[in-house]
């Protein structure tokens, strides 16, 4: 329930989640809960609304686990599903097939593994997770291909670009289609738009504040430095860099390294 990932099927819940036991995360004051997906479809919905032109957002209501919401990419080769969430529901399946079903999944980083699995069976996808993440994958399956290295080129000039920082195998989505041709990122909490969305920000743990250091915001930099993009779309509801994105991230790493090191 604290970070909505699926596990493989089993007669008792499992003793752990590491996921939640890893120090970027926590387990709740009254202790670690389990779910299922139809317990969780009886008293949760999801919301579907496009977050920009052949972007629909996808997030379940009343809010469920970290609360992200996943990201569908329409492209003309096939579409992307970005991040994912916990709860598959009937209407989303629906919706979802409506504008071409996913062709791919692609996850920024293991707190949005959630139901990937059952997700990519439905749709008959494949999931695009990075290697140095692995360890974190609590649900095996023959869908998720480990990608290694610092690019991997999709269809339609999508590309995965991996990061670090958060998570090692912390990973972007590059959508030059975006924003009328100039390009937009999908950056899941890898880079997290803040409230003050002229802004990003960076962390290792988000809610147990521990910052990232000046040399891993630097490789986030670095490593997108190639790419055009004009807006940074986030993980949560308009969680988004509409405008002169670069040019945000670029000042929002100014900001921090400073308030680092000073
Ligand atoms: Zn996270």
């Amino acid at each position: 329930m604290q970070c909505g990932t699926q596990f493989s099927e089993s007669a008792k819940p499992p003793l752990h989640c590491p996921i939640c036991e890893d120090e970027r995360q926590f387990v709740r004051h009254s202790g670690q809960e389990w779910t299922t997906l139809e317990r969780l479809a009886a008293d949760h919905r999801n919301r579907l609304e496009e977050e920009a032109s052949r972007l629909l957002g996808i997030g379940t209501e009343p809010e469920f686990a970290i609360g992200q919401r996943a990201l569908l990419v329409q492209s003309p080769a096939g579409n992307l599903l970005w991040d994912c969430i916990t709860l598959l529901d009937d209407r989303t399946i629906a919706e979802v097939n409506a504008r071409g079903g996913i062709r791919g999944i692609a996850i920024s980083h293991p707190h949005y593994y959630t139901t990937m699995v059952e997700w990519a069976e439905h749709f008959d996808a494949e999931i695009f997770l990075h290697t140095a993440d692995r360890e974190w994958v609590v649900r095996t399956s023959p869908r998720i291909q480990f990608w290694e290295g610092t690019r991997l080129p999709l269809w339609d000039d999508l590309t995965l670009i991996n990061c670090g920082g958060h998570f090692e195998g912390g990973t972007v989505l590059h959508w030059p289609a975006g924003e009328n041709g100039k390009g937009a990122l999908l950056t899941g909490d890898i880079i997290q738009v803040v409230q003050d969305r002229r802004y990003v920000s960076f962390m290792r743990s988000y809610p147990n504040l521990i910052p990232l250091g000046a040399t891993a915001i630097r490789r986030i930099l670095e490593q997108v430095e190639s790419v055009a993009f004009e807006q940074i779309y986030g993980a949560w509801w308009k969680a988004n860099v509409l405008s002169d994105a670069k040019a945000a991230l670029r000042k929002s790493a100014e900001r921090y390294v400073r308030a680092i090191t000073s």
